[in-house]
Order: C-alpha cells, then structure tokens, then sequence
C-alpha cells in the first residue's frame, strides 16, 4: 500500500484552517498513477481511460486527469455538465447511462459524446428525443452461462440491469446501420472493484470475439471496444495492486491472436475507470470526538457515513492509520464510528488499534473515489470539505463543507407562517 503522503505535523497544521473531517486527496499521486495507466496500454490503439464521474465528481480532479490525457464518463445530466465545466467534450465524452431520460440524450448528442446505449428500444427513443449520431456504442450483457463460459465470471450478470443480450446486440447493429449509423462501439462491465487481472483479460477476449462475430454476421466494422472499469484497488495492508503491465501484455497476446489474425488490427481499446485512478490517493481525515466503553469499546469520529459510506453499505474494509501512532503497539479493539443515528454507521468494527484518546487523528485510507461522491444527508449530516495536496507541497480546498443553509436551501421557511 502507498505511503501516507503527508504527516501528522503537516495535517495538525492543516487542521488550523481546515476543520476536520475533510478529504485529501494528493495531486501528485494523482498524475503518476494516470501516467502509469496509460504507459501501461501504451501499445493500444486509441487507448483512452473514461473516468468515470461518479467514482469522484470534483471539477478540480476531473481537470487533472483531462491534463493527463483522460476522457470523462458520464451517466446523468450534471455529471455531462461537469465535463463540459472542465472543457471535456465531444468524443472525450462517453456516455454511458442507463433508464436515460430524454433531456440528458439531448444533452449528450449537443456535446458530441460517444453515446453508449443500455438498450435496443433506446435506438428509437434516441431517434426521437435527439436524432441518430454518426457513432453509436452498445452495451453488452454476456448473459450468464457466456459470462461463465468465456470467463469463469463470479456473479450472475442475467440478475444485473445493464445490457443488451447477445441476440438483442446483433440486431441493434444491424437497425442502428440502417438507420445511418456510420461508426460503431461495443462496451461491457461484468466485474467491480476486482484485484484479478484474468477477469480483465477475459472480459476483452469476450469482446474481442464478439466484434469477429458481428463483421461476420452483421458487416458492422467495431471502432472500439469499452472494458468498462472496476479494476480494484488494495484495501488490506497485505493486498496487492492489479499488475498493470502484466494485464496489457496478457491482453496483447489476446488481441494479437483474435483481433489481428482476423484482419482487423487497429481495433481500440478504452476503459472507464474510476476507482483505481483516484481512489488510493483521496484520505478521510477525522478527528476522535468521544472514546465510549459500553459491551464493546467505541471511538467515536468527527466523520460519519456521510463521509465515506462504503464500510456501512458493503462492509468494505478501509484501513485505519493513527496519526503519530503508526508504530504504537496494537492493543485494543475498538469499533470505529460515526454520528450518525444507524448503527450501520461504522468504519471499522472490532478493529485492533493502539491505544485512542479523544482528539487522535484518524486517517481512512481510500477514500479518494466512491467517498466523497457517495456521501448523502441522512439525520441531517454534511458533507465534509474536500483539500488538494499539490505537488509543491501546498494544499487548496477544491470543495467547501456543506452548511446548515446548504442543507435547508431547497425549503423555503417563510411559507411555514400560515400553514396550517
Ligand atoms: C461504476 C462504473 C464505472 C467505474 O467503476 P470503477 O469501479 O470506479 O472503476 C465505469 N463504468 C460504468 C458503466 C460504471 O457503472
């Protein structure tokens, strides 16, 4: 795992003008990993990374990573406005929504993205709401019994809502053609937050295959194929990050002898990745409000599920660093929670920690995607602020903390007097 990138001075010190809890989240990690992604796929053609939005939604990351040559995916109205804020448009936009209402294909087809549809009835519904683009992509669900087939995939893609079936996609070529379709994508993502590198490989076999079969059967030439993203992240201290390099070269040898052996090299690549780009390198910084001794033992944090929620919701675990405690002997078993009214709202249970005294500062480690983005105001909690570690050392808040007027702003109080 990635050392901490700042210590428990430079954060005490952050502290004095930037309450707990908040995110940091640290730029320079940030731009090596984005460099690394793509050196890895550096022999693909027209590789790009989408990064996909909702994994962290902040304006100020998003424009780091386009200066680092990524794409953005979008799924909902605000976050294609967010791409254009950034000045993401066009083929750098993929579209990849789905039960999509008809506002935000229009939006989509105005910023020239490449619109990826999750159903066959959706060509007709993109007819008429925004008219056919030039490039279409379809989305892909392998089904069950191909999905084990060609993969050994865990998980029953027939119970996920995603996708076209594989009778369904041949067809939807075959219309969107008539239709005047000029250039074609096919996109898939059959696996989440996976540490494996052979899911990856076979999910792009799958597909490189699937594009042989529909210039064969179709006569439809597939620009590019989408992997969609997932690639996990290390969560355990023992967990060790997908190899990169041996999950392009793995892929190469697939490419090679199914998409090259079959006249069509020059087939692309992209992914839209969102986890394993940011997630490592975003940190949830608390500070201990109460220490309780009931049945078990509480540390009670500044931050609540509001924060970071994937403990709660997934049972995911998040590792713990006690600032100025890292070597401190593991003495006690805590469970590490939040404010919040649901006691689901822990970070960590029965977790082994040096001994914790009130104003310890607690760091959760990644929570640089699917945190932040997540966070929500159940009982009336906030969302934190969000910080940048730059590369020269210096640190800006890229998001203020929610107030109390931030969170009544949609009701309107003066109505209240002659109600009732
Ligand atoms: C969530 C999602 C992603 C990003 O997944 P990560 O785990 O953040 O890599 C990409 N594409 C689609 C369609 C998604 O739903």
């Amino acid at each position: 795992m990635n050392k901490l990138p700042f210590t428990k001075t430079q954060i005490e010190q952050i502290i004095k003008t930037h309450p707990t809890p908040f995110i940091i989240y640290d730029e320079k990690a940030i731009r090596e990993n984005a460099k690394h992604v793509n050196k890895a796929f550096s022999w693909v053609p027209g590789f790009k990374n989408y990064f996909a939005v909702k994994a962290n939604p902040n304006p100020f990351l998003l424009k780091i990573l386009k200066e680092e040559g990524m794409g953005t995916d979008c799924s909902s109205l605000p976050e294609l406005i967010l791409s254009e804020k950034i000045g993401t448009v066009g083929e750098d936009i993929m579209f990849t929504s789905n039960d999509t209402p008809t506002e935000e294909f229009v939006k989509a087809k105005e910023l020239g993205a490449v619109i990826n549809l999750d159903d066959i009835s959706h060509i007709d519904f993109l007819e008429k709401s925004a008219g056919i683009p030039d490039l279409i992509c379809f989305r892909y669900n392998p089904g069950s019994a191909r999905a084990r087939e060609h993969a050994g995939f865990i998980g029953n893609p027939e119970d996920a809502k995603y996708g076209l079936t594989h009778e369904q996609l041949f067809e939807a070529y075959k219309i969107a053609k008539e239709k005047g379709v000029k250039r074609f994508g096919l996109h898939t993502m059959v696996i989440s937050n996976e540490l494996n590198p052979a899911y990856f490989v076979d999910t792009a076999k799958m597909l490189f295959e699937l594009v042989v079969d529909i210039k064969k059967e179709v006569d439809v030439d597939i620009e590019f194929v989408n992997l969609g993203g997932g690639i996990g992240i290390p969560h355990k201290p023992e967990d060790k990050p997908v190899d990169l390099e041996y999950l392009s070269s793995q892929m190469k040898e697939v490419y090679d002898e199914i998409v090259v052996k079959n006249g069509l090299d020059g087939l692309k690549i992209v992914m839209e990745c969102g986890r394993m780009i940011t997630g490592p390198y975003g940190y949830l910084v608390s500070t201990v409000r109460h220490i309780k001794n009931t049945y078990k033992d509480y540390v009670g944090l500044d931050a609540c599920m509001a924060n970071n929620m994937r403990p709660a919701l997934y049972g995911a675990y998040h590792h713990i660093v006690v600032l100025g405690k890292e070597n401190d002997e593991l003495t006690h078993k805590y469970d590490v929670t939040g404010s919040l009214c649901e006691n689901n709202d822990k970070f960590a249970i029965d977790r082994i920690l040096p001994e914790i005294v009130r104003s310890d500062i607690f760091v959760i480690r990644q929570s640089g995607a699917h945190g932040y983005a997540m966070g929500f105001n159940y009982n009336g909690k906030l969302k934190s602020a969000e910080l940048l570690l730059r590369e020269d050392g210096s640190v800006v808040q890229i998001r203020r903390a929610e107030t109390v007027d931030d969170y009544f702003a949609t009701l309107d109080f003066d109505k209240l007097k002659g109600f009732l």
